[in-house]
């Protein structure tokens, strides 16, 4: 049984497909309870969160960060996942409280959530002056088939994704993760098939996490009879970057006046986190102390 989220990344001993497998069942849970989102809010986060951490697991140094953005034209408004290379992520969706009813049966409207009109993003930030970025138009809102169409025409990759999220009727997670297989530079069209007929045999992948299978075990019906090997077997969790130091350097930037204003009318200087809800307060005197040691 699984207990902990992690990520599995194998490949094929002819190096002609890579395999990623993440269970993100308690990372995503923490990510609703942070946004406290609705049912069909918390899939829409939750497979933008399971497939940026899938993704970030391919940046090459510690360093580097990948953001992975869905503009869609719904109403859940813009969804962003940031997370970096050691399986560490955040994330946030616009409009957390959004929601729709379902249009079939056990299947959340994500699609219609968050807008088949618009467009996914990914940046990548690899130390370089220019971070890349790719964009393409969003095919169903369903993120999968979005990311499958990006990897494609953006970064020429045949990809078969598969990401879900089931959601408890108090609106825990019951179960989350994520399958991206990726076909190499000239990959057996054989291979491909193979293991698209064994996904396709499985159950849903959201069903698969909620079965409590180990990873391993998940790998092993993917890949069938192909030989293969596993590269990477990693915690994941989230975790934001946000703090009370990076925070006072940013309010520190502020005016005097505008400052005090914001006391004036809040009767605090309270800042919350986009990513992860965290709220912070702090007072005139802790970001005055800041702004005279930044002019030293
Ligand atoms: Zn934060």
């Amino acid at each position: 049984m699984i207990t902990s989220d992690y990520l599995l990344k194998a490949m094929d001993k002819n190096k002609q497909v890579r395999v990623n497998i993440a269970h993100t069942t308690t990372l995503v849970e923490e990510a609703r309870r942070r946004h406290n989102t609705s049912a069909t809010a918390s899939a829409a986060l939750g497979r933008v969160l399971t497939a940026a951490l899938i993704m970030g697991s391919d940046l090459k140094n510690e360093k580097d960060a990948l953001t992975l953005r869905i503009n869609g034209d719904g109403i859940a408004g813009p969804i962003v996942a940031s997370v970096d290379s050691v399986g560490h992520g955040r994330a946030f969706i616009s409009n957390p409280a959004a929601d729709l009813p379902s249009c079939s049966p056990g299947k959340l409207a994500v699609g219609e959530l968050v807008g088949r009109g618009g467009y996914l993003e990914v940046i990548k930030d690899t130390g370089m002056k220019q971070p890349f970025v790719g964009r393409v138009n969003l095919v169903s809102g369903e993120i999968a088939e979005d990311l499958s169409s990006y990897f494609l025409l953006s970064e020429q990759i045949p990809s078969l994704i598969a990401l879900g999220v089931l959601v408890n009727t108090d609106l825990s997670i019951k179960a989350a993760g994520g399958l991206i297989i990726q076909a190499m530079p000239g990959a057996d069209d054989i291979i491909l098939e193979k293991i698209e007929n064994n996904v396709l045999q499985m159950d849903s992948i959201s069903t698969v996490m909620f079965q409590g299978k180990d990873l391993e075990s998940v790998l092993e019906a993917v890949m069938g009879d192909i030989a293969y090997e596993v590269i990477a077997n990693r915690p994941l969790a989230f975790k934001c970057t946000c703090g009370r130091e990076r925070l006072v350097a940013i309010l520190a930037n502020l005016t005097r006046e505008e400052i005090e204003e914001t006391i004036e009318q809040t009767g605090k200087l309270e800042v919350s986190c986009n990513f992860c809800g965290e709220v912070y307060n702090f007072t005139e005197q802790e970001i005055m102390y800041k702004k005279t040691k930044a002019l030293d």
